[in-house]
């Protein structure tokens, strides 16, 4: 192993997550994959070791092991540059998951990460959730659906919850003050048969960043008029 490798392993071990040797490399891999791709492509404000390895690599995976562990099939909406997606799917990756984005360029380079990383069972779709969450091949077809710094809650519930299949769960990454956010989507969580069970806040360690993850569980179907047309969901949110 090299010297980075052990640091991210020694890095993610200090926040209690232990990876094996594979996937320190493939950390790194992603990382120097990521910032080399930046320089010609707008991927991520963050490019040093350290800033990378903890806002992008254990806050994408930060306290959600007991939601991860017993789904199947995870989807991340609005991946971007791959978060929280890739970290996690290097977490388990014995795990389906499927990535998606409105922004093709970035799920091609997300690709050749698959392929460098060599990870199976990791595919990304190109479109927008407002239409992809009409498609029957997605529609309540996964346990978990994550998603971080994509929308305002009222608005990302209505982008994420019909992909989740009834059981399973949605959980949004937000900031430490996040009741406002919380309390405007209510009436949204609801209408698309989704329940609010929990919002775990926390520190992320080794920062003063806070975190609160809003953790929703799907109960019913979602009636088929959601989600709305491309864009009203952001324009006129439920
Ligand atoms: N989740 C990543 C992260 O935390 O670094 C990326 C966040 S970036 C600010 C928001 C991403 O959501 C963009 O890549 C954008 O293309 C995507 N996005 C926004 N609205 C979307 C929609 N309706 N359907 C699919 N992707 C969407």
């Amino acid at each position: 192993m090299t010297d980075n490798e052990k640091y991210i392993k020694e890095y993610l071990s200090k926040a209690n997550i232990d990876i094996d040797d594979i996937a320190a490399t493939r950390f790194l891999q992603f990382y120097e994959r990521l910032v080399e791709k930046n320089k010609v492509m707008n991927l991520t404000g963050i490019t040093e070791f350290e800033e990378v390895l903890q806002k992008h690599f254990l806050d994408s995976v930060y306290g959600l092991g007991q939601y991860i562990e017993p789904a199947e099939r995870i989807l991340d909406m609005g991946t971007g540059a791959g978060f929280p997606g890739m970290p996690l799917k290097i977490l388990y990756p014995e795990k389906e998951f499927v990535l998606m984005d409105s922004l093709n360029k970035r799920l091609l380079f997300l690709e050749e990460v698959r392929v460098a990383l060599n990870l199976e069972l990791l595919s990304f779709v190109h479109g927008r959730a407002e239409d992809l969450g009409r498609d029957k091949l997605y529609r309540e077809r996964f346990d978990l659906v994550v998603s971080r710094a994509v929308a305002r809650l009222s608005v990302l519930c209505e982008l994420c919850l019909p992909f989740v299949s009834v059981g399973g769960y949605f959980i949004s990454y937000k900031s430490g003050n996040s009741e406002e956010e919380i309390g405007d989507a209510q009436r949204s969580i609801s209408l698309l048969g989704g329940k609010l069970t929990d919002v775990r806040k926390f520190t992320l360690p080794g920062s003063d960043i806070q975190r609160s993850l809003i953790i929703i569980r799907k109960e019913k179907e979602t009636k088929k008029q959601y989600p709305r047309k491309a864009g009203v969901p952001a324009k006129s949110p439920l």
